[in-house]
């Protein structure tokens, strides 16, 4: 005789990683590269409205209530009540050539979670929304689903934002049937959401090195871009002594140098500072180069420390171009500040990987997310699975399935706790 298999419960539910996966795999084909493999998806383009339909269908299918808002968001719910809402979730576009994990990861294991809560009667004590988000690569400008979901879109942005070939975004959103006018509109009260969960794949090396299976963020980096300016004198290569130069890129060499050195006084473990951009003019081989322009972008997680890091920047460029007779001038392109992930959510997702064994290790995010955006209007976290030779936004983008499997389970668990205790608001 078969022994019975024991009824599964609270404590032992795992995800079915085989739904899981034949889900991520129908997707990947929708917006398919054939010839590079990986997903082109870019936001509000056919494959990328074509994902948002299949997604409804597969949410009505699994028994949640699904419907696109007007900025191409994705919602199904789940649960009884009109209260507030525990939101698990990601976003379903992709840059050009990008990885099929990126984002649609964390849709398909918050749809999967709620499958699994079905499966065994769990009843949430307030109801789940799986929500996956439009526009949030960048494609003009990012983040636009999840800042709409909070009210935060700015309307002089929204009507003037391009993409880099020059398509408007409201022309856009209107050729798909949604609304920039309604987008504006679709700011959720605070107290509709009651937390805001995502799994999404680390895209960095980190996790993979160190061979952890799951990461848990304890904030995203806050962000600065510069556009730096060296100004020197263009001169014969030949007849210019040494010392009598103003070679601008000597200045941004001598710059650079001192970049481990800045790190070392004024950052910390979490800082990155990275020349990703330069132009050198008049760029000819048998001459000194008299105009040098670089970017400069700084991360980190605290913004005290971003605001050293500015502050010794600025004198290093300063010296260096100091040292060479070439003038500086700074341009700040952006200023993102860093945004914790709440400690609630930093401490269920902890709860959850203990209960099930697995382990973890705290980790700054160094790339944007929904959940940065989602933190200004409820409590917000975000759990990262490891990038296999830490490769994303490529088609070589992976994850080991088992590492998929413990991720969402770690998701599933923590939604559950939080669905566990009576609703508060
Ligand atoms: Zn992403």
């Amino acid at each position: 005789m078969k022994p019975a298999t024991p009824a599964v419960t609270h404590e032992t539910a795992e995800i079915d990683l085989d739904r899981l996966r034949t889900d991520l795999e129908a997707l990947a084909k929708i917006g398919g590269n054939l010839e590079h493999g990986g997903v082109d998806r870019p936001s509000f383009s056919d494959a990328d409205m074509d994902a948002r339909r299949w997604l409804m269908g597969r949410m009505a299918e699994g028994g949640l209530m699904p419907h696109m808002d007007a900025a191409g968001n994705v919602i199904g719910r789940w649960g009884a009540g009109d209260g507030p809402a525990v939101m698990i979730g990601s976003h379903l576009d992709s840059v050009p050539r990008g990885g099929v994990l990126d984002g649609t990861l964390g849709v398909i294991a918050g749809l999967e979670c709620v499958r699994t809560m079905m499966s065994f009667g769990f009843t949430p004590t307030c109801p789940i929304e799986v929500v996956a988000t439009s526009e949030e690569e960048g494609r003009f400008g990012g983040m636009l689903g999840s800042q709409a979901l909070t009210g935060q879109v700015d309307a002089d942005w929204l009507y003037a934002a391009k993409d880099d070939t020059g398509i408007a975004l409201v022309d856009c959103m209107r050729a798909q049937g949604l609304s920039p006018e309604d987008t504006l509109r679709l700011g959720r009260p605070t107290d509709s959401i009651r937390a805001f969960l995502e799994l999404h794949i680390e895209q960095g090396p980190v996790l993979d090195r160190k061979q952890i299976p799951v990461g848990i963020v304890e904030g995203i980096s806050g962000v600065f871009h510069w556009s730096v300016t060296l100004k020197g004198q263009a001169n014969h290569a030949g007849t210019t002594p040494m010392e009598m130069r103003n070679d601008a890129f000597l200045a941004l060499a001598d710059f650079a140098h001192t970049i481990p050195d800045i790190i070392d006084k004024a950052g910390g473990g979490h800082s990155r500072l990275t020349i990703g951009k330069v132009t050198m003019e008049p760029g000819f081989a048998h001459t000194v180069p008299g105009l040098v322009e670089f970017s400069l972008v700084g991360k980190d997680l605290d913004n005290a420390v971003m605001e050293r890091l500015r502050v010794a920047c600025r004198s290093g460029v300063e010296t260096a171009g100091n040292a060479h007779g070439v003038a500086s001038s700074i341009e700040e392109i952006s200023w993102l500040r860093s945004q914790p992930c709440h400690p609630d959510i930093i401490a269920a997702f902890h709860r959850a990987a203990g209960q099930l064994g697995i382990e973890t290790m705290v980790m700054p995010s160094g790339a944007g997310h929904d959940t940065q955006v989602m933190a200004a209007h409820t409590r917000a976290g975000m759990i990262f699975v490891p990038s296999v030779g830490g490769i994303s936004h490529a088609p070589q983008e992976r994850t080991d399935w088992n590492d998929i499997a413990l991720g969402a389970n770690v998701l599933l668990h923590t939604a559950m706790n939080l669905t566990s205790a009576p609703c508060r608001g």
